[in-house]
């Protein structure tokens, strides 16, 4: 870009004539905000949190729907190679999904390790878009050479069955973090969606986890866990942990998947991150609660329904849809949450961790796909942040934590 700009100028001061010696310099001209946040956001390394493409993928292969090309602009989902350069996104962490059931029915090992064979074979497909990228080395290297570097995080350590042996099999494949759980309670620990408290906080075999984890250098992520969980996370964590996909209670009162600011401000003392979800029910009050009414819908036609299929239940909840459309949050109403962060804690405390392709049609106004970075950067450029600030926003931040997995090594 300032190669080409360069040129130009060149190209106005030598021939020109003497029209061009009349018109002042282009470089004299206030670049505009626009300008500059889309500037930032390509020269900038972004990293994100949470994509959820491989699931998104394996679901799309389970319905028999083939395979879209990624290196173009694709009509489903929120990520892709064409979106994510559109927006400057340069390696998303892909989240290896492991749904609740297979804590019952078996197969999370399995299920992870064909997920991750999946991202690979990405990789392999469209070798000029993605790359490989296991450390912070590699992702600045595929960074300068314009490649895509497509991290991985298992999201549930379900994926890790009862075999402590598991984390370094995964740490092997490449994951560079784990998600402690997800929506019920693991063998690990609790989870902020059940209220079922089994451990209440964390099994041994959660505190066994957490130290191998620790020993090997794969990032502790605490979304999804309760509150019991994350405190005591962050008194046994020997390195500073993430929360790869979690925005702030303070904006969705009593929404525990949310962090509360005091969980904000003990991350902060563990020096570790917390990477902002974009979904709106994550984001706005508002669709919080409309989040609230729809599942209390749910609730009250299958206990009225007991015998319905699961059909009548879909149409249902499709009517209710067309009565009380989502109210979605906006890019400002992301940047708020940035900005809370930053008061309560600073601004190396932050990170982006956008939940694409993993929350739906909820995603806010202005920041619908990956292609959505510029605006948001714009957003906290608006607020009189500055070039340094949106770097530890968008990775300066994340690659802190990451490089202080292997200090003692
Ligand atoms: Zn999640």
């Amino acid at each position: 870009m300032r190669t080409l700009l360069a040129a130009i100028l060149l190209v106005a001061a030598c021939g020109g004539g003497d029209v061009a010696t009349e018109t002042p310099a282009p470089e004299e001209a206030a670049e505009s905000i626009e300008a500059r946040a889309l500037r930032l956001a390509k020269e900038t390394l972004i990293i994100d949190g949470h994509v959820d493409l491989p699931y998104r993928l394996h679901h799309m292969a389970t319905n028999g729907e083939p395979m879209p090309d990624l290196s173009v602009h694709g009509e489903k989902g929120d990520f892709d190679a064409a979106r994510a350069k559109a927006g400057g996104l340069d390696a998303p962490f892909m989240s290896i999904y492991i749904p609740a059931k297979h804590q019952k029915e078996g197969g999370a090992k399995a299920l992870a390790d064909s997920l991750i064979d999946n991202v690979e074979g990405l990789i392999e497909k469209w070798p000029g878009e993605f790359a490989k990228a296991h450390s912070p080395a590699q992702v600045q290297a595929n960074f300068e050479g314009g490649r895509i570097s497509l991290l991985l995080g298992i999201e549930n350590g379900a994926a890790l069955e009862d075999d402590i042996a598991n984390v370094k099999h995964f740490f092997d494949r490449g994951v560079r973090y784990i998600t402690l759980t997800h929506g019920k309670d693991n063998l690990i620990c609790d989870s902020s969606y059940a209220d079922t408290n089994t451990w209440g906080g964390m099994s041994d075999y959660g505190r066994k986890v957490v130290a191998e984890m620790n020993r090997l250098g794969i990032l502790v992520d605490i979304s999804h866990v309760d509150d019991e969980t994350f405190f005591e996370v962050m008194k046994i964590s020997s390195k500073p942990v993430i929360a790869s996909h979690s925005s702030l209670r303070h904006f969705t009162p009593g929404f525990e998947r949310n962090m509360s600011d005091d969980m904000v401000r003990a991350l902060a003392e563990n020096g570790g991150v917390v990477m902002i979800n974009f979904g709106s029910t994550f984001i706005s009050r508002d669709a919080n609660e409309w989040r609230s009414s729809k599942m209390a819908e749910q609730e009250r036609f299958s206990a009225a329904n007991k015998d319905a299929p699961a059909e009548a239940a879909d149409k249902n909840i499709k009517a209710w849809y067309q009565e009380n459309p989502l109210p979605f949050a906006t890019t400002a109403d992301v940047g708020n949450h940035i900005d809370r962060v930053v008061q309560l804690v600073g601004i190396e405390h932050t990170g982006l961790g956008s939940d694409f392709d993993g929350v739906g049609n909820s995603l806010p106004v202005g920041l619908k796909d990956a292609s959505g970075y510029p605006g948001l950067i714009q957003n906290l450029l608006e607020r009189g942040y500055s070039d340094q600030d949106i770097a530890k926003l968008c990775s300066g931040n994340l690659l802190r934590v990451w490089l202080a997995q292997n200090n003692s090594r």
